[in-house]
């Protein structure tokens, strides 16, 4: 978290060991300040001269005794404190789902995980347009590199390893939640194997929420009782078009668009009915969200422009998103009438 003051050119005293003042050392500096150190009450090596009077003390929560008297005379001579809270433990990892790309909808665990974090590991299905303002760590894009390659799966285990055990809080953000196709658990795996402590931290997953961006709920009393969630990003075998057609609920489909043609077809020879309804909800969340309603039989040409990110909804709560829509415009409509009667 950035500090929302501006405090260019003036003296700040840090005070707190150095290991539990490492964030808020950089938020000052980032907000402008002239940062000074004091690590421990008595001064330590390497703390510099301290300044004649700071503009103000920020005492970092270091669990160290012996601060107060310091912070007693800045009480009596009018120097303000402002209270920081420690740094957490350095030398972790903790993989945090981003959501769908809205801020709203990231979990307070990911924000304060990021608001510890001294290296964010990124890539572009995460929130990242906003990470400048949830963090002071350094922000490393891993979905691409300078020359637009994306760092390879096996490369970014191994950076995020270093990086922990260099001493880093390093914070692994991903798009949804880690674990729904997003290699968490390799990632979990690669850290337990180097013994460097890894936590995980859920994140609203696209399979539920993007759909629900456009409207539709993936279940719905008397309309489907059941959501499955597939990735798309192969094209399915037939045995699995026929497992799909016969469960009868709702077919989520994400990283869907490249086998778009081959699941309709496939759908349509395990024998789902051409009359299924179909939407294809892109960039979810984020500007140009689009929506695209079909049938399994029009599909195919209707999407024919949509582009990833993108999640795909199969089945007849489709229907709910366009009767609500309906609904609500239908209301709408009551209103402007019931205004114009009252204006006659
Ligand atoms: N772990 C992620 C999914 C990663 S796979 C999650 O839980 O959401 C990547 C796929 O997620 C994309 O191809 C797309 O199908 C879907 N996706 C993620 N974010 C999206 C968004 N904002 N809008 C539409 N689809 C999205």
């Amino acid at each position: 978290m950035q500090l929302t003051i501006d405090l260019t050119g003036r003296d700040v005293l840090v005070i707190g060991s150095a290991s539990a003042a490492r964030q808020a050392i950089r938020r000052y500096e980032a907000a402008g300040a002239v940062v000074y150190r004091l690590s421990t009450p008595n001064g330590a090596e390497g703390d510099g001269p301290l300044p004649e009077r700071p503009f103000l003390v920020a005492a970092v929560d270091d669990g160290q005794p012996g601060w107060e008297p310091l912070l007693e005379r800045c009480r009596n001579t009018g120097i303000p404190i402002a209270s920081e809270p420690a740094a957490g433990e350095p030398g972790h990892v903790t993989l945090v789902g981003g959501g769908p790309g809205s801020l709203e909808l990231l979990t307070v665990g990911a924000v304060s995980a990021l608001r510890d974090a001294d290296v964010v590991f990124y890539d572009r299905l995460a929130p990242y347009q906003e990470l400048a303002a949830l963090t002071t760590g350094e922000l490393i894009d891993v979905g691409k590199r300078p020359g637009h390659h994306k760092v390879a799966q096996r490369d970014i285990e191994q950076l995020m390893v270093d990086t922990a055990l260099a001493g880093k809080n390093v914070v692994r953000l991903k798009g949804g939640d880690p674990y729904v196709f997003g290699r968490g658990g390799e990632e979990v795996a690669a850290c337990v194997e180097a013994g460097v402590p890894v936590r995980v931290i859920s994140g609203v997953t696209s399979a539920i929420s993007v759909p629900a961006a456009a409207g539709i709920p993936v279940t719905h009393r008397e309309v489907s009782h059941m959501f499955t969630v597939v990735s798309g990003h192969a094209p399915l075998t037939e045995k699995e078009h026929l497992h799909l057609t016969g469960l009868g609920g709702t077919i989520v489909v994400l990283m869907g668009i490249g086998t778009l043609p081959q699941l309709a077809a496939g759908l349509s020879r395990a024998g789902m009915d051409p009359a299924t309804p179909m939407a294809v909800v892109e960039r979810g969340y984020r500007p140009g969200q689009r929506t695209t309603m079909a049938e399994l039989g029009t599909i195919v040409t209707a999407a024919a422009d949509c582009t990833n990110p993108a999640v795909l909804v199969i089945g007849d709560v489709v229907r709910v998103a366009e009767a609500n829509r309906n609904q609500v415009e239908a209301t709408a409509d009551l209103d402007r009438l019931a205004a114009s009667l009252l204006e006659a």
